[in-house]
């Protein structure tokens, strides 16, 4: 059963994906040849059942992800993962910022 985690995905404003290999500046200025900036990030389940609506930040958008996750336990609610495998889940996608 694989876990349930969340990727949040950054996309240019013609929906196709910013790669994490594009650089940006603090602000959001793209750094990389022929990438436009990143206009708005959506996050996703690894279960392919769920993507957030779109947003502007990606810290709006892990939140959406991290409620999701809280609600939705999908298949994994047979076996709900508890307390410190949680915890790790959740200290894990703020690393990942
Ligand atoms: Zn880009
Ligand atoms: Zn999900």
């Amino acid at each position: 059963m694989p876990r349930h985690s969340i990727t949040v995905t950054a996309y240019h404003a013609d929906n196709t994906v910013c790669p994490s290999e594009h650089l940006h500046t603090r602000s959001g200025k793209p750094l990389t040849e022929g990438c436009a900036g990143r206009d708005h990030f959506m996050a996703s389940c690894n279960f392919s059942t769920w993507t957030s609506s779109r947003s502007s930040t990606k810290n709006y958008s892990t939140a959406q992800g991290r409620r999701h996750r809280t609600e939705q336990q999908h298949a994994e609610s047979a076996a709900p993962p508890k307390g410190p495998a949680v915890l790790r889940q959740l200290l894990r996608l703020d690393a990942d910022d």
